[in-house]
């Protein structure tokens, strides 16, 4: 491409609030045939809320609230933050959790009241001798509604579930939609478990999904894809995103993401809205086509 339509290409994009950080970017971007998306924060809002609290039996559902909110207060996670607003409108503003850790791809962990207490997915639960069963719970239920069912232990003992739901940003579906009409594969990519995943597929026409990723894993998934011949462009928010931007032929970061993935990524999205990636994929292949 020519000084001159890079410039106009640049210009154009920057009208959208759509940020080319290099003519490469520009002049690649129309290469790309899949796009890789991750879920919460690209696709979702972000902003998950509480929608059912279901204490295992025997349980107290407000004790189970204080103790999830004394979990998750030293998170910085979006589903941490669900349940502390929950809480708080409850009037439960529990301190933090002692010896706080976070479990990579599960949850976290510390002591609350001096008993051990473990916050997570199914998978943390099993890890620690615990299965759906014992919470009383049809989690199974919840995640083909769409719901990120969280999972609560206290000393040893099943405390309860709490289902959190995050709400799909009002102009992903149609940007999906896009995207597979100029000829693009959709896949996305997220730590959340395989039911809710797939039920947020169906609800969107997206291609293919690959559920419960763990952090470190999704730059291999957009590497697995480069090596079976694909152009990739990877669109994320999170920290957990950045060495897949960094990895993708493409990487587009979400505005109002974190300052790694902005970083790491050649094209910044400013209006955190999926239709103007279609744009910016469009602009590219206007500026190839008048130069050739
Ligand atoms: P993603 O951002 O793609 O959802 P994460 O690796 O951040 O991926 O999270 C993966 C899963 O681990 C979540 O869906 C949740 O089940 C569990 N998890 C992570 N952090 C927490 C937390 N603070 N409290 C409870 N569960 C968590
Ligand atoms: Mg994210």
């Amino acid at each position: 491409a020519t000084p001159t339509a890079i410039m106009v290409g640049t210009g154009k994009g920057a009208e959208h609030g759509i940020l080319f950080k290099s003519a490469e970017s520009l002049e690649v971007a129309h290469t790309v045939n899949t796009v890789v998306l991750d879920k919460t924060g690209t696709v979702t809002e972000g902003k998950p809320e509480v929608t059912d609290l279901l204490p295992a039996p025997g349980a107290d559902p407000r004790e189970l609230l204080r103790v999830a909110a004394a979990a998750e207060r030293p998170s910085e996670h979006p589903l941490a933050a669900a349940i502390l607003r929950r809480a708080g409108a409850e009037g439960l503003e529990p301190d933090a959790a002692a010896g706080f850790e976070t479990v990579p791809g599960q949850g976290v962990t510390g002591q609350v009241d001096g008993q051990p207490v473990l916050a997570g997915n199914l998978r943390m639960m099993e890890a620690n001798g615990l299965s759906a069963a014992d919470f009383g719970a049809d989690a199974d239920a919840l995640a083909n509604e769409g719901k990120t069912p969280l999972f609560f232990a206290w000393a040893g003992r099943p405390l309860g579930v709490i289902a959190v739901a995050d709400v799909v940003k009002p102009t992903s579906r149609a940007a999906i939609e896009e995207f597979r009409a100029l000829g693009v594969d959709v896949v996305m990519l997220t730590g959340d478990n395989r039911r809710t995943a797939e039920a947020i597929r169906g609800q969107l026409g997206i291609d293919r999904v690959v559920a419960e990723v763990l952090p470190q894993d999704k730059e291999r998934e957009v590497a697995a894809l480069q090596q079976a011949g694909k152009k990739v462009a990877m669109i994320g928010d999170g920290i957990n995103d950045a060495p897949a931007l960094a990895r993708a032929d493409v990487g587009v970061a979400i505005g109002a993401g974190t300052d790694i993935a902005i970083e790491s990524a050649d094209v910044v999205l400013m209006k955190s809205d999926l239709l103007d990636a279609v744009t910016a994929f469009q602009l590219s292949r206007s500026v190839i086509r008048n130069i050739k």
